[in-house]
């Protein structure tokens, strides 16, 4: 077989987002497990609407999940001249007709249509006498230019993912190519570049399935070999509805934002539609190019389960080395506004990393339930200090425990443990009541990695001050008084 060639072809109308990164995905997947080449390509011939941010945008997100590219970036901008040509060569060979109906008449023709019937182009420009014709060209009448389906007949492919596809071409109106200011369709830009670039495998979202037929007659007309169609399922929210913004973050932007790995959010896309052979959930970029196959890809609606998405990015944060994870964490203090004041040095600030990696689902979980690791400026959690603050003795104890801890002379977790349960057992209390209060004072969650390891991390000093900090809240704000 010769070379396979996909492209992604996003339009810079809007961030990168799930549907279009799944779509960039599975393009990628298949060329890289069949040696072919990935292209890709900005379809930005709508000026009012695309905007070069969003092509930058578009680029990091690519580059941010490891969607490397062969060929590209190209800009459907810079080939405008070649769309027009292949306009006028189908004018030429009688696939294509210049109409001049204007906005307002076909708005009025489609007004007229009742009973919620699709208005379709009813061809007045279609059979007008080529006399007619010419003379309103040269008159310079403004004009779209539109293609001529065949009266008859049927356009049918077969698709790699949903099987046969055919439409009786009556039911196709005569489309618009080219717009009346020069500006090529979709239709026109989408299979001039398909064919100039080459492509075999056209793999793009279920949404288009109503276009390729379409596009279909435009390669015919062209006398252009058809691509392979595969179009993927539609992605839906957990309430089976089409993924929207209710659903949430639904931008590849939005996601990194919210401290998720790019490798766990290439795993998930990539199992929305698609099972690997050995059915594995956890299956890194690399192992998925030398597995994925677009013939087994479901043509089942997926279904975009965040939950999920946490639970895999937990996989993958757990699995990070210290060399990617420090700088990522340091990032996300960073964006977050924390200024790390309570870690001195490199080794400290990777034992606390690697003290509460195995508990984070996300990088956002380090400068939120984290936070108080990195600053003393964070607060008691409402939950945390509502369960573990309730007995009004609470108070008295946290200053006990502070005063005994600040005498040792060593603060290995041993001896913390042995002074906290002394106090206790002095006192006729459960260890754990006095142990969740700590938590609570020493961090401010009600859940954190094992207290005597906190203590440690924290420091004497620290881990004093923040106990006497928390008596004192407690008398302060006369919610336990002692
Ligand atoms: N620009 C189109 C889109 O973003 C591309 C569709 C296609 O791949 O043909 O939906």
């Amino acid at each position: 077989m010769s070379e396979i060639r996909v492209r992604f072809a996003p339009s810079p109308t809007g961030y990168l987002h799930v549907g279009g990164a799944r779509t960039a995905l599975y393009n990628w997947l298949f060329a890289r497990r069949m040696n072919g080449v990935f292209i890709l390509r900005i379809e930005d011939t709508d000026a009012d609407r695309s905007k070069p941010e969003l092509t930058t945008a578009i680029l990091e997100s690519m580059e941010w999940l490891g969607l490397n590219w062969d060929e590209g970036p190209f800009h459907q901008s810079d080939r405008l001249d070649r769309y027009r040509t292949l306009a006028s060569e189908l004018e030429r060979s009688g696939h294509a007709y210049p109409c001049f109906c204007t906005p307002e008449d076909l708005q009025a023709k489609r007004s007229r249509v009742t009973g919620g019937r699709p208005w379709k182009y009813d061809g007045t420009c279609r059979n007008m006498p080529d006399e007619e014709r010419q003379m309103r060209l040269a008159a310079g009448v403004p004009h779209v230019v539109r293609f001529r389906v065949p009266e008859s007949g049927e356009t049918g492919f077969e698709d790699m993912v949903f099987g046969l596809i055919t439409v009786e071409n009556q039911e196709i109106e005569d489309f618009v190519l080219l717009r009346s200011d020069g500006q090529p369709t979709y239709h026109l830009g989408v299979v001039a570049d398909d064919m100039d670039m080459r492509v075999t495998h056209v793999v793009r979202g279920a949404d288009h399935i109503s276009n390729t037929p379409k596009q279909i007659l435009v390669y015919r007309a062209s006398g252009a070999n058809l691509p392979v169609f595969a179009h993927l399922p539609l992605i839906l929210g957990p309430d089976r509805q089409r993924l929207s913004k209710r659903h949430g973050a639904t931008s590849v932007g939005a996601y990194r934002d919210q401290g998720i790995l790019p490798e766990a959010l290439v795993n998930f896309l990539a199992l929305l539609g698609w099972t690997p052979p050995g059915g594995e959930e956890i299956l890194p970029l690399e192992a998925m190019s030398q597995q994925f196959d677009l013939a087994a890809v479901s043509k089942s609606n997926a279904v975009f389960d965040p939950e999920k998405l946490a639970w895999m990015n937990s996989q993958y944060l757990r699995a990070l080395t210290m060399d990617r994870l420090v700088p990522l964490v340091e990032a996300e203090l960073k964006l977050s506004g924390i200024e790390s004041t309570i870690i001195d040095s490199h080794p400290k600030f990777e034992e606390t990393v690697t003290m509460l990696q195995p508990r984070m689902r996300t990088l956002k979980d380090f400068s939120q339930g984290g936070r108080a690791f990195f600053t003393d400026a964070f607060e008691y959690a409402p939950d945390a200090r509502k369960k573990f603050w309730k007995d009004p003795a609470i108070a008295g104890f946290l200053q006990d425990l502070a005063g005994r801890l600040e005498k040792l002379d060593s603060f290995t977790t041993e001896i913390t443990e042995a002074t906290l349960r002394g106090l206790t057992e002095e006192n006729g209390i459960k260890a754990g009541l006095l142990i969740n209060a700590t938590r609570v004072a020493l961090t401010g969650q009600s859940v954190a990695p094992g207290l005597f390891d906190v203590m440690k991390v924290l420091g004497q000093k620290r881990t004093v001050e923040r106990l006497q900090r928390a008596g004192k809240y407690l008398r302060e704000s006369g919610a336990n008084p002692a």
